[in-house]
């Protein structure tokens, strides 16, 4: 094992831990029932969560890329997958057979296990829910070195639900089945609205949940801030000619953002940022044919965009507030400009009813995901109180998206916390899956 510094996305926290790359399961079950150390182990994928969640500083983590095989049950649209295989591995695989996962998250670079881990979500979460609506089937590695089946319903139902959304704290995914649906085309039919404020921004986002299937809005963080922005929706095409056989390389298929890439410089400021936000909402709107690549996965194209911010990294604020609480999406984006929290990365959506997964994030109501450069005055302390509102309007942010939150909101924004607390100690008595971000957080 070798001992390497790692980041989340956001690369504003940092953590040296023993990176172990197990060879077989035999070897990681060994290693596994048999380790003992305070500092626990953790398992990773691809490490597309932004701040602490797959980092263990002084402890183990694992990497489950090894786990990367894919086997489809013939005419029943099921699949096993390794939790190490990609979303976008399995996409390609899956639209070669004319089926695709029901949930996808915002990048194909994101592991099966982390996609379970975090209960992702995707644009189409008022349809579909999130990723745990299709897993049938977890394998779950436990504290103890034992294999376990976990199912939705039944007698193993708690531990599954535990497991999902859990952040990797009650076992280490092994493999899971999951149930995709039909697809005929690798195409989305897709139309773009320009809307200029926020209000116009809810209003088409709320009319658009029944006609479509997938619907976002990318909303402008520069300027007078008051929400304009696109708005995206998208069926899957239904006509009948042949599925594409592949999607497009994302690793090959490089484009670059109007900043120059020099490491560890940041080109954000608020030219450039107004630069880019003035030609994404005069960009010429989509209406038709796109590929469902494209529209899944946009910034795929844009090969480690998360280091145009510079050595600092950044931070993503990604929270859910009940419908009712509008109020409060117009104050988060005055408290930014007033901040001069400048960014090019700010996506609104409605979500639908939640998983039965205690630490899910998804409940039903809007969604702000913004993208906030952490050197701000002032920032911590708006954050912080943000934060506190959000407790009293019911709301939450989303754990894998966080670098700072302060432990005493989560059981506030999560109130299952104690509930998930108890099945996860029982299934882990020796505390032995542990993260910076369970430690930070004081989740177990
Ligand atoms: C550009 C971008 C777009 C995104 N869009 C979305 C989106 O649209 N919707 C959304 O919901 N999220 C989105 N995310 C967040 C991302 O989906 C989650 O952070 C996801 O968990 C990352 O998966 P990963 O394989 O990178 O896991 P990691 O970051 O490596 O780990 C994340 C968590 O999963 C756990 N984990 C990973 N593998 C396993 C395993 N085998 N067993 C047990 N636990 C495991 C880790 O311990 C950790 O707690 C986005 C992230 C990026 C960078």
């Amino acid at each position: 094992m070798e001992n390497i510094e790692s980041t989340g996305w956001g690369r504003t926290l940092r953590s040296n831990s023993l990176e172990f790359q197990p060879r077989s399961l035999e070897e990681l079950q060994d290693f596994v029932g048999t380790h003992e150390s305070p500092r626990g182990v953790i398992a990773h994928g691809l490490r597309r969560s932004y701040g602490d969640s797959s980092l263990n500083i002084g402890g183990v983590s694992v990497d489950a890329a090894f786990l990367s095989d894919l086997t489809f049950q013939q005419g029943t649209g099921m699949v096993t997958a390794g939790a190490g295989v990609s979303i976008g591995t399995l996409e390609k695989a899956s639209l070669a057979r004319g089926l695709f996962p029901p949930v996808v998250p915002g990048t194909g670079l994101v592991s099966i296990g982390g996609a379970i881990a975090a209960d992702i979500h995707g644009k189409s979460h008022h349809i579909t829910g999130s990723f745990s609506s299709c897993v049938k089937r977890i394998h779950l590695l436990y504290a103890d070195g034992e294999i376990r089946d976990l199912f939705p319903e039944g007698p193993t139902a708690n531990h599954f639900w535990a497991t999902v959304g859990g952040l990797g704290l009650t076992g280490m995914i092994l493999e899971a089945d999951l149930q995709l649906i039909e697809m005929k085309q690798a195409s989305v039919v897709v139309e773009e609205t320009r809307v200029n404020n926020l209000d116009e921004m809810l209003t088409l986002l709320s009319a658009s949940d029944k006609g479509f299937q997938h619907t976002v809005a990318w909303i402008d963080l520069s300027g007078d801030f008051r929400g304009r922005g696109v708005v995206g929706k998208g069926n899957y095409s239904t006509q009948t000619s042949a599925v594409e056989k592949s999607s497009p390389d994302k690793s090959k298929d490089g484009i670059s953002l109007p900043f120059p890439n020099i490491a560890g410089i940041s080109f954000i400021n608020k030219y450039t940022v107004r630069a880019f936000n003035e030609m994404w909402f005069r960009k010429p709107l989509a209406k038709g044919i796109s590929s469902i690549d494209s529209f899944m996965h946009p910034l795929d194209r844009i090969q480690n965009w998360n280091r145009i911010y510079g050595r600092r990294g950044f931070l993503q604020y990604q929270f859910v507030v009940p419908e009712g609480n509008e109020d409060f999406l117009a104050h988060v984006l005055a408290t930014m400009k007033d901040l001069g929290a400048v960014s090019f990365l700010g996506v609104l959506k409605r979500f639908g009813e939640g998983s039965p997964a205690p630490l899910s994030f998804p409940k039903p109501g809007w969604t702000l995901a913004l993208d906030i450069p952490p050197q701000l005055g002032n920032l911590e302390q708006a954050l912080n109180s943000l934060d506190s509102q959000l407790c009293a309007r019911d709301g939450r942010i989303y754990l894998v998206k966080d670098a700072r939150l302060k432990p005493e909101f989560v059981p506030l924004m999560y109130p299952r916390l104690e509930e998930w607390r108890t099945i996860r100690n029982n299934m882990d008595p020796r505390g032995m899956w542990q993260s910076d971000q369970s430690r930070r957080l004081k989740l177990c």
